[in-house]
């Protein structure tokens, strides 16, 4: 009878820690994204062009940072154009119904939630689908932003290319700047940070040998993928 008892106390115990370490494991501001690919969320305001605060349909709020695209800045300091996209993706977005879509890596170093942005629930998740309804690709068909791409988020990158490809050729948004920039002979980049520099600049100096890629025109390193340094601005 003592032993039976005992051993009751026991299996209760394993219980309480079960639970315990199922509560503990869970953050209630968090949505565990793991499962689901594609999100149903209420945009409720815009950070700028490529960032957006968001409602989820079980209530949670987050803050969203669009992949493979990277809309010149709004907020602490401005870069030509940023106002502008911060103000078109308000105009779209603010108060709309959207879709999110994740890639493999779900948040980014600041917690932020990265994902596609659909205007309508995908179906196929294609390209010619996000030439449609994906609101990344709008922003860089209409030159309100340039790529970025950073893997392994990647599932539209060469997409992308194309969509700002176009955009450069007809000079939408921020491609129709006039910016007399001089010049170079040829470009740096590097393969790791995907991003490409003047000869001179300090970060294109730090490139390693095996890392290190030469561009002979800003077009080439565009087309290639690669993103001007925000800093010696190629
Ligand atoms: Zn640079």
């Amino acid at each position: 009878m003592h032993k039976w008892r005992s051993f009751s106390w026991v299996v209760l115990a394993l219980v309480m820690v079960v639970l315990a370490a199922g509560c503990a494991g869970k953050e209630p501001a968090e949505l565990d994204v793991r499962e689901q690919r594609v999100l149903l969320a209420k945009v409720v305001s815009v950070v700028d062009g490529d960032t957006v605060h968001v409602v989820l349909e079980n209530g949670a709020r987050e803050k969203v940072r669009f992949i493979g695209v990277n809309a010149p800045e709004a907020t602490k300091e401005q870069e030509p154009f940023g106002l502008q996209a911060a103000a078109y993706t308000k105009q779209r977005l603010e108060g709309q119904k959207i879709w999110l879509e994740t890639d493999v890596e779900k948040r980014d170093r600041y917690g932020r939630l990265l994902a596609y942005v659909w205007l309508d629930p995908p179906r196929e998740g294609n390209d010619r689908e996000a030439r449609e309804n994906m609101f990344n690709a709008e922003l860089l068909l209409k030159g309100y932003a340039q790529v970025m791409t950073v893997p392994p988020n990647v599932k539209y990158a060469d997409f992308f290319v194309a969509c700002q490809r176009e955009a450069r050729e007809t000079d939408q948004g921020l491609w129709g700047l006039a910016d007399g920039r001089k010049a170079e002979d040829y470009y740096v980049a590097s393969n790791r940070s995907k991003k490409f520099h003047r000869p001179d600049c300090r970060w294109g100096r730090e490139i390693a040998p095996q890392n290190l890629r030469k561009f002979a025109t800003v077009d080439e390193a565009l087309d290639a993928g690669y993103e001007p340094c925000r800093e010696c601005r190629p």
